[in-house]
């Protein structure tokens, strides 16, 4: 058995509204899928969301990566999924979310091809996962107006965006906390928005206000400086942008910089190196979560598979596919109710339907 085609699209997704995190805000996403046809009538899709901040990739440099990934994948056997990896390795150097749009593919194939949900062949370690939900940095006010909708909805954790301005970060928290008292979980997420100093000072500031975890303080590089926030904060530290490989993850370790990893599917290079990534830290007793860039339903849902299959991921922030007006997939994959991403019976990631329309024609096919 082995690989037919593999077809490449761009496609682009609008935001309900625009989203603003600390370094920047966006009023829609664009992302590429693939699919990935067998020549025994099994097809898998893909996809990823890449962010030229965190892995200095985008849309073009995605598609031009898989212009030299594909044609030598084709004929492969998908189900050598750590030999294809391998071979995306030799092909080209870094360009992680290009490479995660095949090995999403792959995984979704192997599903199908078990005849299994994804989760229960990546570990089925739980049959549901909690998501948070993520609020755009606005106004203290407009943020806890936000959470408490959020909250309305069902949602059980929160991330709060922060890290603009640390006085005005403080009392995000604080407004949010005092508007949906004290049931709901909340998180922060700094984007690599303060200095150690202004992270140390405003973390001791907000403890009384009970946060679960600081993701990102302080600039990705500045692995020193996580060390330091993660010894004078109150409040569990969790790496994202610091960490994108085994290697980082056993870096942050050996500094002792980090009590939680933020691993993200574009960031990995997919699912097999998150869960290297996830092993190397549940050897030093780190738990980690899965995150999200801006993908469809079809990068969420590899997320959460993912996820459920590993005992080590015990956080996800998998939301971003419900700031989106645009639904790239119309039926299937996962669903989200009272803040937990549920699965369906269907093989591989679930995927029924997609929109066709938004999908368009293929930018590239290669066979
Ligand atoms: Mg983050």
């Amino acid at each position: 058995m082995g690989i037919e085609r593999i077809e490449v699209y761009q496609v682009t997704l609008r935001f309900f509204e625009p989203f603003r995190i600390a370094p920047g805000e966006s009023a829609e996403s664009r992302n590429v899928a693939v699919r990935i046809v067998t020549d025994y009538g099994v097809e898998g899709w893909g996809e990823a969301s890449p962010s030229r901040r965190v892995t200095g990739e985008t849309v073009e440099t995605v598609v031009e990566a898989l212009s030299r990934i594909a044609p030598r994948l084709v004929g492969a056997c998908p189900l050598r999924i750590e030999r294809n990896v391998e071979t995306m390795d030799q092909v080209v150097e870094g360009n992680p979310a290009a490479k995660a749009t095949i090995d999403i593919a792959l995984h979704d194939v192997l599903g199908k091809t078990a005849g299994k949900p994804l989760f229960t062949l990546l570990g089925g370690y739980r049959a549901e996962v909690l998501t948070d939900f993520t609020l755009s940095i606005k106004t203290p006010k407009e943020m806890a107006a936000d959470a408490v909708k959020a909250v309305e909805k069902g949602f059980k954790a929160l991330k709060l965006k922060v890290g603009v301005n640390p006085s005005e970060d403080v009392e995000r928290v604080r407004m949010v906390r005092e508007a949906v008292g004290e049931g709901v979980e909340i998180r922060v997420d700094a984007n690599e928005g303060w200095s150690p100093e202004q992270a140390v000072e405003v973390l001791n500031r907000v403890e009384k206000f009970r946060i679960r975890f600081v993701e990102q303080p302080v600039p990705a590089h500045d692995v020193k400086g996580l060390a330091r926030v993660r010894r004078e904060s109150p409040i569990p530290v969790m790496a994202d942008e610091s960490v994108h490989s085994p290697y980082d993850a056993l870096r942050l370790i050996r500094e002792e910089a980090v009590d939680m990893m933020n691993i993200k599917l574009a960031k990995s290079g997919g699912i097999l190196k998150a869960r290297k990534i996830s092993d190397v830290a549940e050897a030093a007793g780190v738990s980690c979560m899965i995150g999200c860039m801006s993908e469809s339903e079809i990068g969420v849902a590899a997320g959460a598979h993912f996820a459920a299959g590993v005992g080590n991921v015990n956080y996800a922030d998998l939301d971003c596919d419900l700031l989106h007006a645009d639904k790239l997939v119309k039926k299937g994959g996962t669903r989200v109710e009272n803040s937990m991403r549920l699965f369906s019976r269907e093989s591989g990631l679930g995927l029924v339907e997609l929109d066709t329309g938004l999908l368009g024609r293929p930018v590239a096919v290669y066979k």
